[in-house]
């Protein structure tokens, strides 16, 4: 993602990166080489990459690195097929909303909606047996316990991980309310609040149809759902399902997903019931009998007797795409009238990642010392004539299965190494936001703030960018202390910063500094805006009727509000203008505003 992401990433560090990746790289050229995409053959990783484009190598890195099969599926009681194609479908119709509607570009749509519920496989991962309970205990309450059990749900943990992973702020915080889209408390209209409506109408809609496609019938409401908040009627939303579950039976092929019958849904022209079969799951050894010249009739026909899958090819570059796609761990090459033709290939399978800890077996009929010599060093494991019997055969590729067993053990133990650095990356995150996070309101605290603001002046400076700050404080909060105790007083500040929170626009950000003061971060170039902005929060807070057991409390806010100016070296210059401007809106009798600008102090907004 983060390679993906950079702009000066050239396509040979991405396909070096792919390389390293078998099964993606198998992925890769079989979607290079799908019919849509044109018919010259493509077997480079450079090449497929170039063809199918940067970002869709980046999709596919994203999508299959959730279905990252052979170490996840430990939680009994995760559904991980659902999973996947409910995880797919949502990005695929997030992108065609996207495409619809231009609330944000499709792409980045895509990788968020893709990736929107991956705390649910990110606790699945770090705590499978647990997590497995809490499935099967809670499946109507899922988030409340996680709550419980965590300390945050499958949606906070999702949001973290976006951001981490690079994407965009404002779709990661708006995918966190994908579920439960009234709970955001976005305005309505605004461009949050749109994103929202796109990903729960994704989200919606993918429920849809796993729901009408799955066995079990407690699945509830079956009706489309309604997109008037988007703007769309339901004629093209039923058009955006359609293409998208299109895409959705293309893409689960490319990734080896189960391609899910979509009969009753309305009239989607591609019906196929296919499974397709994933070569994995295909009980024995795969092994890959490779015969350039001679015949290995006979071998292929011995092989299955003692429990080995065989799969023949002629050539390089068969053997290349099917090593490719089937991982297998043997492989048999045949006589070879050309030696130098075998040893090139011998040493073609070793060059490769996979091919390092293959099996290699050379068949062999005219044994003699030069010969075999030249096959050990090109990198042969071992040699067997053609006319071997089936006892002998059984016996020479025990060390095959020790092998194996050997590298399934060690990725068992890499899988669990994995775990246990994932989990502990949880934790040091998990210690990380509560160290950033004020307990009381939820906001970001003032080190969080500090941090932020400093981010945001370094950015200012080096691109010249605008930075504002408004300083805010609750006005004779003590009273309240005094008259109703200081669990009121605790109210108060929950139900002011609730109300700060709500009415933030994008570029802005609110933090809890200290006992009754936050502060506002602005990235905006407009201040009259800011200033717009500030004179709601105001009005709005001074109409709050915060209600404590039984009596209403109401409170008011002054505000100081400076901007970078071209005098300050240092952000304490502009934290202590805004300071300056609060102290006035104070002196001057507070439930004001007060704007310091170029040695000047303005008051601006005001009780009527
Ligand atoms: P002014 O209008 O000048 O700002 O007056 P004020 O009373 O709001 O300001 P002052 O600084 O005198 O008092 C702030 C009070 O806030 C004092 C402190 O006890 C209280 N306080 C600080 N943190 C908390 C908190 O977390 N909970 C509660 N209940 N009170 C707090
Ligand atoms: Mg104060
Ligand atoms: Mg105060």
């Amino acid at each position: 993602m983060e390679l993906w992401q950079d702009d000066r990433t050239t396509v040979e560090q991405l396909a070096h990166l792919v390389q390293a990746d078998p099964a993606l790289s198998g992925r890769l050229l079989k979607l290079a080489n799908s019919a849509s995409l044109g018919s010259r053959p493509v077997t480079s990783i450079n090449a497929a990459i170039i063809k199918v484009g940067l970002k869709t190598v980046g999709e596919l890195a994203v999508a299959f690195s959730l279905i990252d099969k052979g170490h996840s599926n430990h939680c009994e009681a995760f559904d991980y097929l659902e999973f996947w194609s409910h995880s797919l479908l949502m990005g695929l119709l997030c992108r065609a909303l996207g495409r619809r509607t231009n609330v944000a570009p499709p792409e980045d749509l895509f990788s968020c909606a893709l990736m929107s519920r991956i705390g649910l496989l990110a606790f699945a991962t770090i705590y499978p047996s647990e997590y497995s309970e809490l499935l099967k205990a809670h499946p109507a309450n899922l988030a409340a316990a996680e709550r419980e059990r965590f300390g945050f749900d499958h949606n906070e943990l999702s949001a973290e991980m976006l951001s981490d992973f690079g994407l965009p702020n404002v779709l990661a915080e708006a995918s966190k309310f994908h579920e439960q889209p009234n709970a955001s408390g976005y305005t309505e209209g605004s461009r949050s609040a749109k994103l929202v409506h796109l990903f729960h109408l994704g989200y919606r809609l993918s429920d849809l149809c796993l729901s009408i496609n799955s066995e079990r019938d407690d699945e509830g409401d079956l009706r489309l759902p309604r997109a008037h908040q988007l703007n769309l009627s339901s004629d093209q939303v039923i058009e955006i399902l359609k293409q998208s579950l299109t895409d959705w039976q293309e893409w689960s092929k490319t990734l080896d997903l189960p391609v899910i019958p979509l009969a009753q849904l309305p009239e989607t022209e591609d019906d196929t019931r296919t499974v397709a079969a994933s070569p994995e799951s295909k009980p024995g050894l795969q092994a890959l009998l490779v015969s350039t010249e001679g015949a290995t009739q006979r071998l292929k026909s011995l092989l299955p007797k003692i429990g080995i899958q065989a799969h023949s090819c002629q050539d390089e570059k068969e053997m290349l795409r099917l090593a490719l796609q089937l991982q297998p761990k043997l492989i048999f090459i045949g006589e070879c009238r050309q030696q130098d033709r075998r040893i090139k290939l011998c040493e073609l399978i070793r060059s490769t990642n996979w091919g390092k800890l293959v099996y290699l077996v050379a068949i062999i009929d005219d044994a003699n010392s030069d010969k075999i010599t030249a096959a050990f060093h090109s990198g042969i494991d071992t040699f067997i004539p053609s006319t071997i019997r089936e006892e002998e055969l059984n016996a020479r590729i025990q060390p095959a299965h020790r092998l194996v067993a050997l590298q399934t053990h060690w990725e068992t133990d890499r899988a669990e190494l994995r775990r246990i650095a994932n989990a502990l990356a949880l934790s040091q995150r998990k210690t990380e936001l509560l160290s950033l996070t004020d307990q009381l309101t939820e906001l970001p605290n003032r080190r969080s703030a500090i941090a932020d603001i400093e981010r945001a002046w370094a950015m200012s400076d080096r691109a010249g960018l605008p930075l504002s700050i408004i300083m805010i404080d609750i006005d004779h909060f003590k009273r309240i202390n005094d008259s109703l105790g200081h669990a009121a007083g605790d109210k108060t500040l929950v139900e002011v910063a609730k109300a700060l929170r709500s009415d933030l626009r994008q570029d802005d950000r609110v933090y809890r500094i200290g006992g009754e003061e936050f502060l506002l971060l602005s990235s905006t170039s407009d201040i009259k805006q800011l200033i717009i902005a500030a004179e709601r929060l105001r009005r709005r807070i001074a109409a709050l009727h915060i209600d404590y057991e039984g009596q209403t409390i109401q409170v008011s806010i002054s505000l100081g509000l400076a901007r970078r100016e071209a005098s300050h070296q240092h952000y304490d210059a502009l934290l202590s203008l805004a300071d300056t401007a609060l102290y006035e809106a104070k002196s001057s009798g507070r439930n004001r505003i007060c704007y310091s600008h170029q040695q000047q102090i303005r008051l601006l907004g005001m009780p009527a």
